[in-house]
Protein backbone atom coordinates (compact mmCIF):
# COMPACT_ATOMS: atom_id res chain seq x y z
CA UNK A 1 0.00 0.00 0.00
CA UNK A 2 1.70 3.10 -0.76
CA UNK A 3 2.41 5.49 1.97
CA UNK A 4 0.63 8.86 -0.52
CA UNK A 5 -3.11 6.92 0.81
CA UNK A 6 -2.45 7.22 4.46
CA UNK A 7 -3.36 10.40 6.59
CA UNK A 8 -0.21 11.48 7.87
CA UNK A 9 -1.56 11.72 11.30
CA UNK A 10 -1.18 7.43 11.16
CA UNK A 11 2.13 5.46 11.62
CA UNK A 12 2.44 3.89 8.73
CA UNK A 13 4.45 1.01 10.72
CA UNK A 14 1.32 0.87 12.87
CA UNK A 15 -2.11 0.77 11.28
CA UNK A 16 -4.08 -0.92 13.34
CA UNK A 17 -7.14 -1.73 12.93
CA UNK A 18 -7.66 0.72 10.33
CA UNK A 19 -5.21 -1.65 8.71
CA UNK A 20 -7.66 -3.86 8.41
CA UNK A 21 -10.05 -1.76 7.04
CA UNK A 22 -8.06 -0.61 4.01
CA UNK A 23 -6.86 -4.31 3.43
CA UNK A 24 -11.22 -4.66 2.91
CA UNK A 25 -11.49 -1.84 0.93
CA UNK A 26 -8.39 -3.20 -1.82
CA UNK A 27 -9.80 -6.53 -1.69
CA UNK A 28 -13.34 -5.36 -2.84
CA UNK A 29 -12.35 -2.28 -5.42
CA UNK A 30 -12.08 -4.43 -8.56
CA UNK A 31 -15.72 -4.91 -8.03
CA UNK A 32 -16.38 -1.22 -8.32
CA UNK A 33 -15.98 -0.50 -12.00
CA UNK A 34 -16.34 2.85 -12.98
CA UNK A 35 -17.11 3.72 -9.29
CA UNK A 36 -13.62 2.86 -8.52
CA UNK A 37 -12.45 6.33 -9.15
CA UNK A 38 -13.62 7.84 -6.16
CA UNK A 39 -12.25 4.42 -4.09
CA UNK A 40 -9.65 6.75 -2.40
CA UNK A 41 -12.63 9.47 -0.60
CA UNK A 42 -13.24 5.70 1.26
CA UNK A 43 -9.77 5.68 2.50
CA UNK A 44 -10.03 8.51 4.71
CA UNK A 45 -11.95 10.17 7.30
CA UNK A 46 -13.70 13.19 6.62
CA UNK A 47 -12.84 14.54 9.76
CA UNK A 48 -11.37 13.93 12.89
CA UNK A 49 -11.38 15.58 16.14
CA UNK A 50 -9.19 14.65 19.18
CA UNK A 51 -9.97 16.47 22.39
CA UNK A 52 -8.66 16.79 26.08
CA UNK A 53 -11.06 15.63 28.48
CA UNK A 54 -9.85 17.22 31.75
CA UNK A 55 -11.77 16.15 34.74
CA UNK A 56 -11.51 16.83 38.73
CA UNK A 57 -12.10 12.95 40.44
CA UNK A 58 -13.18 12.95 43.83
CA UNK A 59 -9.99 12.44 45.84
CA UNK A 60 -9.19 16.27 44.35
CA UNK A 61 -6.43 15.15 41.18
CA UNK A 62 -7.37 16.69 38.00
CA UNK A 63 -7.15 13.33 35.11
CA UNK A 64 -6.91 14.48 31.37
CA UNK A 65 -8.37 12.04 29.36
CA UNK A 66 -8.15 11.66 25.14
CA UNK A 67 -11.15 11.87 23.52
CA UNK A 68 -12.08 11.22 19.91
CA UNK A 69 -14.89 12.19 17.52
CA UNK A 70 -14.31 10.54 13.93
CA UNK A 71 -16.88 11.40 11.11
CA UNK A 72 -15.87 9.02 8.02
CA UNK A 73 -18.13 9.02 5.79
CA UNK A 74 -20.70 11.57 5.08
CA UNK A 75 -22.14 11.25 1.54
CA UNK A 76 -25.02 9.48 2.34
CA UNK A 77 -26.13 11.05 5.44
CA UNK A 78 -25.20 12.73 8.70
CA UNK A 79 -22.67 10.28 10.78
CA UNK A 80 -23.78 7.92 12.66
CA UNK A 81 -21.81 5.73 15.10
CA UNK A 82 -21.26 4.78 18.47
CA UNK A 83 -19.34 6.07 21.48
CA UNK A 84 -16.57 3.67 23.15
CA UNK A 85 -15.02 4.05 26.85
CA UNK A 86 -11.78 1.95 26.93
CA UNK A 87 -8.54 2.13 27.99
CA UNK A 88 -7.01 0.39 24.79
CA UNK A 89 -8.96 2.88 22.63
CA UNK A 90 -6.52 4.50 20.18
CA UNK A 91 -6.98 6.87 17.20
CA UNK A 92 -6.54 4.01 14.61
CA UNK A 93 -9.15 1.81 16.49
CA UNK A 94 -11.94 5.00 15.92
CA UNK A 95 -11.00 5.75 12.82
CA UNK A 96 -12.11 1.71 11.63
CA UNK A 97 -14.96 1.41 13.71
CA UNK A 98 -16.09 5.10 11.76
CA UNK A 99 -15.43 3.89 8.34
CA UNK A 100 -17.07 0.69 9.67
CA UNK A 101 -20.44 2.55 10.41
CA UNK A 102 -20.17 4.16 6.63
CA UNK A 103 -19.56 0.71 5.63
CA UNK A 104 -22.90 -0.61 7.76
CA UNK A 105 -25.02 1.92 7.54
CA UNK A 106 -24.89 1.76 3.41
CA UNK A 107 -25.14 -1.69 3.48
CA UNK A 108 -28.49 -2.09 5.68
CA UNK A 109 -29.75 1.15 3.63
CA UNK A 110 -30.06 3.24 6.47
CA UNK A 111 -29.40 7.18 5.32
CA UNK A 112 -26.57 7.87 7.68
CA UNK A 113 -22.38 7.89 7.10
CA UNK A 114 -20.38 6.25 9.11
CA UNK A 115 -18.84 8.09 12.55
CA UNK A 116 -17.43 7.04 15.79
CA UNK A 117 -16.35 8.43 18.63
CA UNK A 118 -13.76 6.84 22.36
CA UNK A 119 -12.70 8.36 25.44
CA UNK A 120 -9.24 6.44 26.35
CA UNK A 121 -10.29 5.43 29.97
CA UNK A 122 -11.27 2.47 31.94
CA UNK A 123 -14.58 3.51 33.29
CA UNK A 124 -14.15 1.01 36.18
CA UNK A 125 -11.60 3.08 37.51
CA UNK A 126 -13.91 5.69 38.24
CA UNK A 127 -17.20 6.52 39.91
CA UNK A 128 -20.89 7.53 38.88
CA UNK A 129 -20.33 10.85 39.56
CA UNK A 130 -16.32 10.98 38.39
CA UNK A 131 -18.01 9.33 35.01
CA UNK A 132 -21.05 11.83 34.42
CA UNK A 133 -18.22 14.71 34.65
CA UNK A 134 -15.90 12.63 32.15
CA UNK A 135 -19.06 12.13 29.89
CA UNK A 136 -20.64 15.91 30.11
CA UNK A 137 -17.14 17.08 29.50
CA UNK A 138 -16.23 14.77 26.48
CA UNK A 139 -19.76 15.74 24.94
CA UNK A 140 -18.90 19.70 25.38
CA UNK A 141 -15.72 18.98 23.76
CA UNK A 142 -17.60 17.29 20.38
CA UNK A 143 -20.19 19.35 20.79
CA UNK A 144 -19.01 21.65 17.53
CA UNK A 145 -19.27 18.89 15.20
CA UNK A 146 -22.58 16.62 16.36
CA UNK A 147 -26.16 17.38 15.97
CA UNK A 148 -29.31 15.83 14.93
CA UNK A 149 -28.59 16.65 11.58
CA UNK A 150 -24.80 16.75 11.78
CA UNK A 151 -23.28 13.22 13.88
CA UNK A 152 -26.09 10.95 15.76
CA UNK A 153 -23.78 9.40 18.86
CA UNK A 154 -24.82 6.03 20.27
CA UNK A 155 -23.67 3.31 23.27
CA UNK A 156 -20.88 1.18 22.19
CA UNK A 157 -18.57 -0.86 24.83
CA UNK A 158 -18.98 0.52 28.23
CA UNK A 159 -21.19 3.31 27.41
CA UNK A 160 -25.35 2.23 27.91
CA UNK A 161 -28.52 4.47 27.98
CA UNK A 162 -27.66 6.64 31.16
CA UNK A 163 -24.44 8.21 29.31
CA UNK A 164 -26.74 8.96 26.24
CA UNK A 165 -28.70 10.59 28.53
CA UNK A 166 -25.83 12.85 30.10
CA UNK A 167 -25.07 13.36 26.43
CA UNK A 168 -28.27 14.58 25.28
CA UNK A 169 -29.03 16.80 28.30
CA UNK A 170 -25.22 18.31 28.00
CA UNK A 171 -25.72 19.11 24.19
CA UNK A 172 -29.63 20.26 25.11
CA UNK A 173 -27.77 22.83 27.88
CA UNK A 174 -25.44 24.24 25.64
CA UNK A 175 -28.06 24.24 22.76
CA UNK A 176 -30.53 26.02 25.02
CA UNK A 177 -33.63 23.67 24.35
CA UNK A 178 -34.35 20.03 24.73
CA UNK A 179 -32.69 18.22 21.17
CA UNK A 180 -33.78 14.33 22.01
CA UNK A 181 -32.50 13.28 18.33
CA UNK A 182 -28.74 14.16 19.21
CA UNK A 183 -27.95 10.54 20.44
CA UNK A 184 -29.78 6.86 20.11
CA UNK A 185 -29.93 4.31 22.53
CA UNK A 186 -31.26 6.84 24.99
CA UNK A 187 -33.44 5.84 27.85
CA UNK A 188 -37.22 5.03 26.74
CA UNK A 189 -38.45 8.20 29.46
CA UNK A 190 -35.97 10.71 27.26
CA UNK A 191 -37.28 9.95 23.49
CA UNK A 192 -35.23 6.55 23.45
CA UNK A 193 -37.14 3.75 21.46
CA UNK A 194 -38.50 0.71 22.36
CA UNK A 195 -36.66 -2.44 21.57
CA UNK A 196 -33.42 -0.84 21.26
CA UNK A 197 -31.33 -2.07 23.62
CA UNK A 198 -32.08 -5.94 22.65
CA UNK A 199 -31.60 -4.37 18.70
CA UNK A 200 -28.18 -5.96 17.94
CA UNK A 201 -28.76 -8.83 19.34
CA UNK A 202 -32.01 -9.35 17.65
CA UNK A 203 -30.75 -8.74 14.51
CA UNK A 204 -27.38 -11.01 14.88
CA UNK A 205 -30.33 -13.92 15.52
CA UNK A 206 -32.08 -12.89 12.86
CA UNK A 207 -29.17 -13.10 10.17
CA UNK A 208 -27.93 -16.33 11.91
CA UNK A 209 -31.25 -18.11 11.64
CA UNK A 210 -31.49 -16.79 7.83
CA UNK A 211 -28.01 -18.07 7.15
CA UNK A 212 -28.94 -21.53 9.03
CA UNK A 213 -31.96 -21.59 6.24
CA UNK A 214 -29.82 -21.69 3.57
CA UNK A 215 -27.20 -24.06 4.80
CA UNK A 216 -29.88 -26.21 5.56
CA UNK A 217 -29.01 -26.31 9.72
CA UNK A 218 -31.80 -26.89 11.89
CA UNK A 219 -31.95 -23.81 14.94
CA UNK A 220 -33.56 -26.86 17.18
CA UNK A 221 -30.27 -28.14 19.65
CA UNK A 222 -27.88 -26.48 17.29
CA UNK A 223 -24.56 -25.57 19.09
CA UNK A 224 -23.81 -22.11 19.84
CA UNK A 225 -20.42 -20.39 20.77
CA UNK A 226 -20.28 -16.80 22.21
CA UNK A 227 -17.49 -14.34 22.80
CA UNK A 228 -19.03 -11.46 24.92
CA UNK A 229 -21.96 -11.73 27.18
CA UNK A 230 -22.57 -8.32 26.89
CA UNK A 231 -25.76 -6.54 25.16
CA UNK A 232 -25.04 -7.74 21.69
CA UNK A 233 -23.69 -11.43 22.97
CA UNK A 234 -26.01 -11.71 25.73
CA UNK A 235 -28.90 -11.01 23.62
CA UNK A 236 -27.94 -13.15 20.95
CA UNK A 237 -27.71 -15.96 23.42
CA UNK A 238 -31.17 -15.77 24.93
CA UNK A 239 -32.41 -15.57 21.49
CA UNK A 240 -30.89 -18.18 20.02
CA UNK A 241 -31.46 -20.35 23.02
CA UNK A 242 -35.22 -19.40 22.96
CA UNK A 243 -35.31 -20.71 19.61
CA UNK A 244 -34.25 -24.15 20.94
CA UNK A 245 -30.61 -23.87 20.20
CA UNK A 246 -27.92 -25.19 23.15
CA UNK A 247 -25.23 -22.25 24.75
CA UNK A 248 -22.78 -24.35 25.08
CA UNK A 249 -19.88 -22.42 25.46
CA UNK A 250 -19.48 -18.24 26.69
CA UNK A 251 -16.61 -16.20 26.91
CA UNK A 252 -16.28 -13.12 29.04
CA UNK A 253 -13.03 -11.00 29.68
CA UNK A 254 -12.67 -12.94 32.92
CA UNK A 255 -12.91 -16.26 31.18
CA UNK A 256 -14.43 -19.22 29.52
CA UNK A 257 -17.36 -21.39 30.55
CA UNK A 258 -18.25 -24.84 28.70
CA UNK A 259 -21.07 -26.79 29.12
CA UNK A 260 -21.89 -29.92 26.51
CA UNK A 261 -26.23 -29.87 27.53
CA UNK A 262 -26.11 -25.75 26.99
CA UNK A 263 -26.30 -22.92 29.96
CA UNK A 264 -29.68 -22.08 31.51
CA UNK A 265 -29.19 -18.69 29.64
CA UNK A 266 -31.44 -16.22 31.86
CA UNK A 267 -30.01 -17.94 34.59
CA UNK A 268 -26.31 -17.13 33.74
CA UNK A 269 -27.57 -13.32 32.47
CA UNK A 270 -28.70 -12.57 35.57
CA UNK A 271 -25.43 -14.23 37.25
CA UNK A 272 -23.46 -12.20 35.11
CA UNK A 273 -25.67 -8.90 35.83
CA UNK A 274 -25.27 -9.36 39.15
CA UNK A 275 -21.64 -10.56 39.58
CA UNK A 276 -20.12 -8.70 36.50
CA UNK A 277 -18.66 -11.37 34.96
CA UNK A 278 -19.79 -14.99 33.88
CA UNK A 279 -16.76 -16.23 36.38
CA UNK A 280 -17.18 -18.55 38.88
CA UNK A 281 -20.76 -19.50 37.62
CA UNK A 282 -21.47 -22.92 38.66
CA UNK A 283 -22.97 -24.82 36.36
CA UNK A 284 -20.15 -25.07 33.74
CA UNK A 285 -16.58 -26.17 33.58
CA UNK A 286 -13.68 -23.29 33.01
CA UNK A 287 -12.04 -23.75 29.63
CA UNK A 288 -9.01 -22.65 28.45
CA UNK A 289 -8.70 -19.50 25.56
CA UNK A 290 -7.58 -22.03 22.97
CA UNK A 291 -9.86 -24.51 23.95
CA UNK A 292 -12.68 -22.19 23.70
CA UNK A 293 -12.23 -21.73 20.02
CA UNK A 294 -11.67 -25.42 18.91
CA UNK A 295 -15.14 -26.41 20.55
CA UNK A 296 -17.58 -27.70 17.86
CA UNK A 297 -20.14 -25.87 17.28
CA UNK A 298 -23.21 -24.62 14.60
CA UNK A 299 -22.72 -21.17 15.37
CA UNK A 300 -20.08 -19.40 16.70
CA UNK A 301 -20.53 -15.19 17.61
CA UNK A 302 -17.45 -13.38 18.42
CA UNK A 303 -19.15 -10.43 20.31
CA UNK A 304 -16.74 -9.24 22.48
CA UNK A 305 -13.70 -6.59 20.65
CA UNK A 306 -12.09 -6.70 17.28
CA UNK A 307 -9.35 -8.98 16.19
CA UNK A 308 -10.17 -11.89 17.91
CA UNK A 309 -10.25 -14.54 15.17
CA UNK A 310 -6.70 -13.99 14.05
CA UNK A 311 -3.89 -15.97 11.71
CA UNK A 312 -3.31 -17.70 15.15
CA UNK A 313 -6.94 -19.31 15.83
CA UNK A 314 -8.54 -19.62 12.36
CA UNK A 315 -7.16 -22.58 11.98
CA UNK A 316 -8.88 -24.28 15.14
CA UNK A 317 -11.89 -22.66 14.83
CA UNK A 318 -14.81 -26.36 14.45
CA UNK A 319 -17.76 -24.08 13.21
CA UNK A 320 -20.14 -23.78 10.61
CA UNK A 321 -21.51 -20.27 11.02
CA UNK A 322 -19.62 -17.17 12.29
CA UNK A 323 -21.77 -14.61 13.41
CA UNK A 324 -20.03 -11.12 13.81
CA UNK A 325 -21.78 -9.45 16.83
CA UNK A 326 -18.43 -7.50 17.46
CA UNK A 327 -17.07 -5.13 14.98
CA UNK A 328 -14.45 -6.28 12.98
CA UNK A 329 -13.50 -9.57 14.79
CA UNK A 330 -11.79 -11.39 12.46
CA UNK A 331 -8.34 -10.08 10.22
CA UNK A 332 -8.58 -9.98 6.60
CA UNK A 333 -5.50 -13.50 7.02
CA UNK A 334 -8.29 -15.23 8.93
CA UNK A 335 -10.65 -14.55 6.68
CA UNK A 336 -9.27 -16.46 3.85
CA UNK A 337 -8.43 -19.35 6.11
CA UNK A 338 -11.78 -19.36 7.70
CA UNK A 339 -12.91 -19.60 3.93
CA UNK A 340 -10.46 -22.68 2.92
CA UNK A 341 -12.30 -24.45 5.77
CA UNK A 342 -15.72 -24.11 4.23
CA UNK A 343 -17.14 -21.57 7.22
CA UNK A 344 -19.67 -18.85 6.05
CA UNK A 345 -18.58 -15.59 7.75
CA UNK A 346 -22.07 -13.61 8.42
CA UNK A 347 -20.02 -9.73 8.19
CA UNK A 348 -20.28 -7.53 11.14
CA UNK A 349 -21.70 -4.45 8.32
CA UNK A 350 -24.41 -7.18 7.95
CA UNK A 351 -25.40 -9.39 11.22
CA UNK A 352 -24.60 -6.21 13.97
CA UNK A 353 -26.61 -3.64 12.13
CA UNK A 354 -29.57 -4.28 13.90
CA UNK A 355 -28.44 -1.66 16.66
CA UNK A 356 -28.01 1.21 14.16
CA UNK A 357 -31.51 -0.28 12.43
CA UNK A 358 -33.15 0.58 15.61
CA UNK A 359 -31.37 3.96 16.47
CA UNK A 360 -32.65 4.89 12.74
CA UNK A 361 -36.10 4.21 14.00
CA UNK A 362 -35.51 6.09 17.44
CA UNK A 363 -33.95 8.94 15.32
CA UNK A 364 -37.10 9.21 12.81
CA UNK A 365 -39.96 8.61 16.46
CA UNK A 366 -37.76 11.92 18.00
CA UNK A 367 -38.31 14.33 14.80
CA UNK A 368 -41.98 13.08 14.57
CA UNK A 369 -42.78 13.02 18.40
CA UNK A 370 -44.28 9.83 17.46
CA UNK A 371 -43.34 6.40 18.96
CA UNK A 372 -44.01 2.87 17.56
CA UNK A 373 -45.10 -0.08 19.73
CA UNK A 374 -42.37 -2.78 20.50
CA UNK A 375 -43.68 -5.53 17.81
CA UNK A 376 -43.42 -2.59 15.14
CA UNK A 377 -40.29 -1.67 15.97
CA UNK A 378 -39.18 -5.88 16.12
CA UNK A 379 -41.20 -6.09 12.74
CA UNK A 380 -39.43 -3.13 11.09
CA UNK A 381 -36.23 -4.10 12.08
CA UNK A 382 -36.82 -8.21 11.13
CA UNK A 383 -37.73 -6.95 7.68
CA UNK A 384 -34.76 -4.67 7.52
CA UNK A 385 -32.10 -7.26 8.27
CA UNK A 386 -33.72 -9.95 6.02
CA UNK A 387 -34.00 -7.89 2.98
CA UNK A 388 -30.09 -6.34 3.33
CA UNK A 389 -28.71 -10.48 4.28
CA UNK A 390 -31.09 -11.50 1.00
CA UNK A 391 -29.03 -8.71 -0.92
CA UNK A 392 -25.84 -9.40 0.27
CA UNK A 393 -26.35 -12.95 -0.39
CA UNK A 394 -27.62 -12.62 -3.38
CA UNK A 395 -24.21 -10.56 -4.54
CA UNK A 396 -22.29 -13.36 -3.19
CA UNK A 397 -23.60 -16.25 -4.93
CA UNK A 398 -23.70 -13.98 -8.44
CA UNK A 399 -19.90 -12.84 -8.31
CA UNK A 400 -18.97 -16.12 -6.19
CA UNK A 401 -17.56 -13.76 -3.34
CA UNK A 402 -17.35 -13.92 0.48
CA UNK A 403 -20.18 -12.30 2.42
CA UNK A 404 -18.00 -9.94 3.46
CA UNK A 405 -16.65 -9.08 0.06
CA UNK A 406 -20.13 -9.10 -1.34
CA UNK A 407 -21.34 -6.65 1.78
CA UNK A 408 -18.58 -4.01 0.87
CA UNK A 409 -19.27 -4.31 -3.30
CA UNK A 410 -23.03 -3.14 -2.19
CA UNK A 411 -22.14 -0.90 0.63
CA UNK A 412 -19.39 1.26 -1.32
CA UNK A 413 -21.16 1.20 -4.53
CA UNK A 414 -23.69 2.90 -2.64
CA UNK A 415 -21.50 5.31 -0.97
CA UNK A 416 -19.53 5.90 -4.01
CA UNK A 417 -22.80 6.90 -6.08
CA UNK A 418 -23.96 9.46 -3.88
CA UNK A 419 -20.19 10.81 -3.70
CA UNK A 420 -20.23 10.88 -7.17
CA UNK A 421 -24.18 12.37 -7.45
CA UNK A 422 -23.25 15.26 -5.26
CA UNK A 423 -19.45 16.04 -7.26
CA UNK A 424 -16.68 17.23 -5.30
CA UNK A 425 -17.98 20.89 -3.58
CA UNK A 426 -16.45 23.73 -5.07
P1 LIG B 1 -20.68 -4.69 26.28
O1 LIG B 1 -19.76 -3.80 27.01
O2 LIG B 1 -22.11 -4.75 26.68
O3 LIG B 1 -20.14 -6.21 26.36
C1 LIG B 1 -18.85 -6.57 26.00
C2 LIG B 1 -18.61 -8.02 26.42
O4 LIG B 1 -17.34 -8.43 25.93
C3 LIG B 1 -18.58 -8.23 27.94
O5 LIG B 1 -19.20 -9.46 28.25
C4 LIG B 1 -17.10 -8.31 28.26
O6 LIG B 1 -16.83 -9.08 29.39
C5 LIG B 1 -16.58 -9.00 27.02
N1 LIG B 1 -15.16 -8.77 26.77
C6 LIG B 1 -14.47 -7.60 26.87
N2 LIG B 1 -13.18 -7.81 26.61
C7 LIG B 1 -13.05 -9.13 26.34
C8 LIG B 1 -11.95 -9.96 25.99
N3 LIG B 1 -10.73 -9.45 25.89
N4 LIG B 1 -12.19 -11.26 25.78
C9 LIG B 1 -13.44 -11.78 25.89
N5 LIG B 1 -14.51 -11.05 26.22
C10 LIG B 1 -14.30 -9.74 26.44
O7 LIG B 1 -20.50 -4.33 24.74
P2 LIG B 1 -21.53 -4.60 23.55
O8 LIG B 1 -22.37 -3.41 23.37
O9 LIG B 1 -22.14 -5.95 23.73
O10 LIG B 1 -20.52 -4.63 22.30
C11 LIG B 1 -19.79 -5.79 21.95
C12 LIG B 1 -19.31 -5.65 20.51
O11 LIG B 1 -20.42 -5.43 19.67
C13 LIG B 1 -18.35 -4.47 20.25
O12 LIG B 1 -17.45 -4.86 19.23
C14 LIG B 1 -19.28 -3.41 19.71
O13 LIG B 1 -18.59 -2.47 18.88
C15 LIG B 1 -20.22 -4.26 18.90
N6 LIG B 1 -21.50 -3.63 18.62
C16 LIG B 1 -22.33 -3.22 19.62
C17 LIG B 1 -23.55 -2.65 19.30
C18 LIG B 1 -24.55 -2.26 20.36
O14 LIG B 1 -25.66 -1.85 20.00
N7 LIG B 1 -24.25 -2.39 21.64
C19 LIG B 1 -23.91 -2.47 17.96
C20 LIG B 1 -23.05 -2.91 16.97
C21 LIG B 1 -21.85 -3.50 17.31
Amino acid sequence: MSSHQLPSYLDPNDLGPWGIYLQQIERVTPYLGSLSRWVETLKRPKRVLIVDVPVELDNGTIAHFEGYRIQHNTSRGPGKGGVRFHQDVTLSEVMALSAWMSIKNAAVGVPYGGAKGGIRLDPKTLNIKELERVTRRYTSEIGIIIGPNKDIPAPDVNTNEQIMAWMMDTYSMNLGSTSTGVVTGKPVALGGSLGRKEATGRGVFVTGAEAAKRLGIELKNARVVVQGFGNVGGIAARLFSEAGAKIIAVQDHKGCLFNESGFNIPELLSYSSQSGSIYNYPHGQAVSQDDFWSIESDFLIPAALENQITIKNANKIKTKIIVEGANGPTTPDADDILKDNGILVIPDVVANAGGVTVSYFEWVQDFSSFFWTEDEINQRLVRVMTEAFTAVWGVAQDKNVSLRTAAYIVACSRILQAREMRGLYP
